[in-house]
């Protein structure tokens, strides 16, 4: 795949936080939220002891659930693994059933974005609700975030569509290291901006980012994929150490799940 013209497009959704900072140093801290997208099998193995060995919660943005094991008598992991997440008050989020991403960041006609209708995207969403539902029975208000970082079917916002519906009340945007939320008098709770980390980012890239936010006394969304593994990777290591960075920072940094931090902004 196109990696420059896939980081281009993932960065499509960035929303400029314009207006100057209002407010958000009020609390003190700024809010940290971890998000980690797409259920890889590196969050199981490898992100969520980390976040469990610091005492630290994050965001799961889940499409699918992986259902099978390769023992006879075992359960799937992957369900196994999600519903201890939950049950250790990670959150579990929508991040669709499918998938479906521009057929031009290289996803099958069949499969891509352009090929569906709101419809479809919402039974999606609902069947995804459902799953989660599932491993997750506590948990009544989901989150959402956009596959690709794609707000549109068409020229349907369709975010907005599935928050009136009642099927999430937050969403989670794209963006880049510049997308720290400033202004919290003027968000969209369905298009918050995020940082998609790129591949190979570093501690000091990372650290940056959460400074910015401390700075300004606002929000900083990371959009994590793979640790250690699989694609836009981001070192075990390096990991380790923003986590250990937060929890050494305490004083400075509120880290909170995504609608952990939305009910926050919400009660500013
Ligand atoms: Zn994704």
């Amino acid at each position: 795949m196109k990696r420059p013209l896939l980081l281009a497009l993932f960065g499509l959704a960035y929303l400029a936080a314009g207006a100057p900072p209002r407010g958000a140093g009020q609390s003190g801290k700024a809010i940290i939220c971890l998000t980690y997208d797409d259920g890889l099998p590196s969050h199981l193995g490898t992100v969520l002891p980390q976040l469990q060995a610091a005492g630290l919660k994050a965001t799961f943005f889940l499409n699918g659930i992986a259902g099978a094991s390769t023992a006879l008598g075992e359960a799937s992991p992957a369900v196994v693994g999600w519903t201890t997440a939950a049950a250790n008050g990670h959150e579990l989020a929508n991040h669709t059933l499918f998938h479906a991403c521009p057929e031009e960041l290289g996803w099958q006609k069949a499969y891509a974005i352009e090929s569906y209708t709101v419809e479809r995207m919402v039974q999606e969403v609902k069947a995804q609700n459902n799953l989660l539902a599932l491993l997750d029975p506590a948990r009544k208000i989901r989150s959402f975030a956009y596959p690709c970082n794609n707000l549109l079917i068409g020229t349907v916002d369709y975010g907005a569509l599935l928050m009136q519906q009642g099927l999430v009340r937050y969403g989670r945007a794209g963006g880049d290291r510049l997308s720290v939320v400033t202004d919290l008098a003027r968000i969209n709770p369905m298009q918050m901006p995020s940082w998609m980390v790129e591949q190979g980012t570093t501690l000091a890239e990372l650290v940056a980012f959460a400074e910015k936010a401390k700075k300004a006394g606002g929000v900083g969304i990371y959009q994590f994929h793979g640790v250690g593994a699989e694609f836009f990777t981001v070192s075990t290591e390096t990991h380790q150490a923003f986590l250990a960075y937060l929890k050494q920072h305490a004083n400075d940094y509120r880290v909170l799940t995504f609608s952990e931090a939305m009910e926050a902004i919400a009660r500013k």
